[in-house]
């Protein structure tokens, strides 16, 4: 019973509810009425007995005295007869006081058992019995008929009990009839209350069933009047100024202030009538429930429609973006997405790249990267990029940066990626970690940077031009110097074959390994220009630093020597290698050389007996290889410390200084994961300081 009215619906079980709880209420009610009503009427019914069967007592006391039974029967009979009485009545006997019948109103001879069916109690005021006579039956009321204190007999009236279950009856049918009334009244009111209580509730639920198959636009009920006669907004989307605009913050939605600091005056309007504001106060909790769910739903179109949006900005920025995104799955390195750029550029289509291992698009970057991402979001380290004052960081290796929202990426420059068929090229890598569609993935950003590559290598290539330019007469002096030896030596042969003179054997050995030793030096300075001149390739090979510089003193030492400057070399003899190029580490060795000899002229301008000095030291350092080239020159200003690494930055004339030998060196060194320092105090001179890791 009770599971089948769980199983009822909320309105059924309201209205079964209501319905058995009144029926119950009633039907007390009727069964307490009814039972009042029947024993009152019957007590009432007994009473009016008693008293005509007194009025007959008092009246007919004398007759019975007289033994004037023909008196005595015409009262009993009139009393009998008196309007309804002969309804009510079914008879009357009066008994003397030996019991026996003094007179009766039976048309038939008085029936012998009547004298005993109701007998008076000695001291009784009367007694009433039910008693059957043939078909009838009835109430007998006997009542004394007394003389003074003597009693001489008993009057017996007999109410009939036909005529009271009638009337009883009656009285129930009218009871009953009343009683149907109401419960169809109920029945009826009970209907009415479930369903205006269920309605609301039956509307959220069409309107649940709805949102759970994913139909946000369906109709709210209530939209069709935007605006009700009270002047508030209902839940159309029409007139809500931030559901046009999304970029409009809702006070609601956004919990911004209801200052509404951002909203102009004419919305401030809208809103103020808009139904988030709609408490409905003193209305029934189901109505509040119902006005609740509903801005719920409002707020979850507003989410949705925003959250459309930004996907289709977000993806249009991922399908239109210059340089190729990829979406690449953590678990197994696979490229779960990519724009067409990606597509366009690696030579693939795009669904080739779906799902393709992502190794197979370049060097195998890709795990370190999810690794130093898993890492990174583990730890939290922060990593920040160091181009505070004085520190310059090259970087080869994956760097673990925290950008604005926190969020961490890791980025590895210059790495070689190949396209489809094998042709390689060079790209910046950017990752970053996403969930894409529950999948642990990472976002990576490629940027083709082998144009860029290559004009950073003219770019070098013709500042060593320029370099080779500046030295020239500088080699043009180192060279002059064996071939002035060879001069001499070969004129002075000459000199001896004219005067005659014989020449030894030793002379001749003496000149030959002097004319030897010169030409040696004359081919090493060329070889050292040439190799300075070369293109340098891409691929880093290992360098150690002592050649370099050695490289460089010999084209320009002697020059230096000239200028009244000495360059004092602190080599170390187990330096170990780093990998690079020499003729590039040439370059930034004699940009850091000229800078140092510029600095030193200019000091020499206003301090002209100044002999420079430049002191150029390898050594290692906490397990890094470390050269430092310091000066006795100038100094460089704090104000400029920052500026000197920017491209075309220069404190020179013009015609000597273009701004690019100290851009280049840190572009150089960057590219083989070292650092540059300085230390400079104006006035006294300058040290930079190159880090770099040796090669295992
Ligand atoms: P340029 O030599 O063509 O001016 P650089 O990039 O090589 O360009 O140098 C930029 C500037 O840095 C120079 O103009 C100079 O002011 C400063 N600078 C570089 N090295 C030194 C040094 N050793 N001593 C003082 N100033 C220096």
């Amino acid at each position: 019973m009770i599971r089948y009215y769980q199983q009822l619906s909320l309105k059924n079980q309201i209205y079964v509810t209501i319905l058995v709880a009144i029926l119950i209420i009633s039907a007390t009610i009727a069964l307490l009425a009814r039972w009042i009503l029947i024993s009152g009427l019957t007590k009432e019914l007994e009473l009016r007995g008693i008293a005509v069967a007194h009025s007959i007592a008092e009246r007919g006391a004398g007759f019975v005295l007289e033994k004037n039974s023909p008196e005595l029967l015409s009262l009993i009979f009139d009393e009998a007869r008196l309007r309804e009485r002969q309804h009510m009545i079914n008879y009357i006997y009066v008994l003397d006081r030996g019991e026996q019948v003094i007179a009766h109103t039976f048309t038939f001879p008085f029936p012998s058992q009547f004298s005993k069916a109701n007998p008076m109690p000695a001291n009784a005021l009367h007694s009433v019995r039910l008693v059957e006579h043939g078909v009838n039956t009835s109430y007998d009321i006997a009542v004394p008929m007394s003389e003074g204190l003597y009693r001489i007999g008993t009057v017996h009236v007999g109410l009939s009990k036909e005529h009271i279950d009638n009337l009883v009856s009656r009285l129930r049918f009218m009871f009953l009839g009343f009683i149907s009334a109401v419960i169809i009244l109920i029945f009826y009111v009970s209907h009415l209350i479930s369903s205006h209580i269920t309605m609301p509730i039956s509307r959220l639920t069409r309107i649940s069933d709805e949102l759970s198959r994913g139909n946000f636009d369906f109709n709210l009920d209530m939209e069709e009047s935007s605006v009700d006669p009270e002047g508030n907004l209902g839940w159309g989307m029409t007139n809500c100024p931030a559901y046009k605009d999304t970029n409009m913050p809702c006070w609601h939605f956004d919990q911004q202030s209801k200052r509404f600091s951002n909203i102009d005056s004419k919305n401030e309007q809208l809103c103020k009538t808009c139904v988030f504001y709609r408490k409905s106060h003193g209305r029934d909790e189901v109505t509040q429930l119902a006005d609740s769910f509903l801005n719920m739903v409002w707020s979850i179109r507003l989410y949705r429609k925003r959250l459309q949006e930004s996907e289709l900005k977000y993806r249009s920025l991922f399908d239109s973006a210059p340089n190729p995104i990829f979406v690449v799955d953590c678990n197994n390195e696979t490229i779960l997405d990519a724009n067409p750029r990606a597509g366009e550029l690696y030579g693939y289509p795009l669904e080739e790249l779906f799902g393709m291992p992502f190794q197979k698009l370049g060097q195998d970057h890709i795990k370190d990267c999810i690794i130093s991402i898993d890492k990174s979001e583990i730890d939290n380290i922060e990593n920040v990029e160091h181009t505070s004052n004085n520190q310059f960081d090259g970087e080869s290796t994956a760097k673990s940066l925290n950008i604005g929202d926190s969020r961490d990426y890791v980025y590895y420059p210059k790495i070689l990626h190949l396209k489809n068929g094998g042709h390689p090229f060079y790209v910046n890598m950017h990752a970053c970690p996403i969930s894409y569609g529950g999948t642990q993935a990472i976002v990576v950003a490629v940027t083709d940077i082998t144009e860029m590559m290559e004009k950073d290598a003219q770019l070098v290539q013709a500042a060593k031009m320029k370099t080779l330019g500046e030295m020239s007469a500088g080699i043009a002096h180192e060279i002059n110097q064996p071939l002035n030896t060879i001069k001499m030596g070969s004129e002075y042969l000459n000199l001896l074959l004219d005067q005659k003179k014989t020449i030894t054997e030793a002379q001749i050995r003496d000149m030959a390994t002097e004319i030897s030793e010169q030409v040696d030096r004359a081919t090493e300075i060329i070889n050292n220009l040439r190799a300075f001149g070369r293109k340098s390739g891409l691929t880093m090979e290992r360098v150690s630093l002592s050649e370099p510089i050695q490289g460089v003193l010999s084209i320009i030492g002697r020059q230096f020597s000239i200028q009244r400057i000495a360059i004092r070399l602190d080599l170390a003899e187990d330096l170990p290698q780093v990998k690079g190029h020499n003729n590039r580490l040439q370059q930034v060795f004699f940009n850091l050389l000229n800078n140092a000899r510029d600095a030193i002229q200019e000091k020499m301008e206003y301090e002209p007996e100044l002999y420079g000095d430049i002191l150029v030291r390898t050594y290692t350092e906490n397990g890094k290889v470390v050269v430092t080239v310091t000066d006795n020159g100038v100094g460089i200003p704090e104000v400029v410390r920052n500026k000197i690494f920017e491209p075309f930055f220069t404190t020179k004339q013009t015609g000597k200084g273009m701004g690019l030998g100290l851009a280049i060196t840190y572009g150089i060194v960057r590219d083989y994961g070292g650092t540059i320092t300085i230390d400079s105090k104006p006035g006294q001179g300058t040290t930079f300081s190159l880090t770099f890791s040796p090669v295992e």
